[in-house]
């Protein structure tokens, strides 16, 4: 397939605004990655993993305990994915290299593969965000219709009922079957993976029986098969439906816009940045721990037009970018509360549903 190329209109509100953000860290003489307090939050969650890891599987806790402390762990996988992984990946955590790969890497102990994460989000989804054909995250098919381009089916007039299984699936799929598909055809979707070198294959082997290692075989022998099943099914549905709350909220509702590049130019409409801004939403911005535990993904808005800061800066920089967009013209989308945000994606999972 032919990737779209992003108009060539001269790029003023990108412009504009990276001479807006510029100039808050050059007053502020601030740097662009994590402070101290991401280290602590990061350190909090690898120790709070450790803990419930080592408690769960040697020291297996009375039943209703084990379930509550499977339900933390399904939480604190996906707080360290926002908060350590994703930053990591993206080279925002710290100003050192190899703290970056090593964030970056603790997707591959969590059982995913930094290499493939790395296409997938970094390159095809920041770049043509709800482009349906290019970004991997709207496609769901034939599961689910996430765009008015994706072919409509008898089924998904009841996606907004039964999304939610699809979604506590994700974790469990993305580990034992989405990554080995884009692994052995060597494309997400329809564009295909940069050549692996052989240390990325070799990674990928290692840390997939690493991963199965310590979630499946050490824990069968420890506890006994159906205590581990029970426990399994419980972290990764949690893990599951967090990941994919988080990260459809940001994209898929009634407002975001889903545009298509010209049939016979193969070009977007708009330069990237006004792109971003039409296909992405903030949620629940004022509300702290919310913030505090998706790593500032609730700032979508902050993290698609510059994913190369940290997320502690974006309740800073959302003030001058809502002002830029103002200044611009460009329509700023956020939801106050985390229920409207998530209604709304039920909205949308219905119209998509319906909509010819
Ligand atoms: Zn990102």
């Amino acid at each position: 397939m032919q990737i779209p190329k992003f108009a060539a209109t001269p790029h003023t509100f990108h412009a504009d605004l990276k001479k807006r953000i510029n100039a808050y860290f050059d007053q502020k003489g601030k740097s662009m990655t994590g402070n101290f307090n991401l280290y602590l939050k990061a350190a909090v969650l690898g120790l709070s993993f450790v803990g419930l890891y080592i408690h769960l599987i040697f020291f297996t806790p009375v039943t209703t305990l084990a379930i509550g402390e499977c339900v933390l762990l399904g939480c604190v996988i996906s707080a360290i994915g926002f908060n350590v992984m994703h930053d990591g990946a993206h080279g925002s955590f710290s100003k050192r290299k190899w703290v970056n790969m090593m964030a970056a890497f603790s997707l591959n102990v969590l059982g995913g593969n930094s290499f493939i994460w790395n296409s997938k989000h970094n390159i095809i989804h920041h770049s043509y965000t709800n482009v349906a054909g290019v970004d991997d995250d709207i496609d769901i098919q034939p599961w689910m219709r996430m765009s008015t381009s994706q072919k409509r089916l008898k089924l998904h007039k009841y996606q907004h009922f039964y999304f939610w299984a699809l979604y506590a699936l994700l974790y469990i799929l993305w580990i034992f079957l989405l990554d080995y598909n884009k692994y052995f055809t060597s494309k997400v979707g329809e564009v295909p993976l940069k050549k692996m070198k052989l240390a990325d294959h070799f990674n990928f082997w290692f840390f997939k029986l690493l991963n199965g290692f310590l979630f499946v075989a050490l824990p069968i022998l420890a506890t006994g098969f159906m205590s581990w099943l029970v426990g399994f099914l419980i972290v990764t549905t949690v893990a599951g439906l967090v990941i994919s709350i988080v990260f459809q909220l940001a994209h898929t509702v009634e407002h975001t816009a889903f545009p298509v590049a010209n049939i016979e130019t193969n070009k977007m409409e708009n330069e990237w940045a006004v792109h971003q801004v039409m296909t992405t939403a903030n949620f629940a911005t004022n509300n702290r721990l919310v913030s505090w535990l998706v790593g500032g993904l609730n700032f979508q808005i902050e993290h698609h037009l510059f994913p190369k800061i940290s997320h502690v800066h974006y309740p800073a920089l959302s003030k001058i970018i809502r002002q830029a967009c103002a200044d611009h013209g460009i329509v700023y989308i956020e939801y106050r509360r985390v229920h409207q945000a998530i209604a709304s994606h039920v909205h949308f999972l219905k119209q998509m549903g319906r909509a010819s």
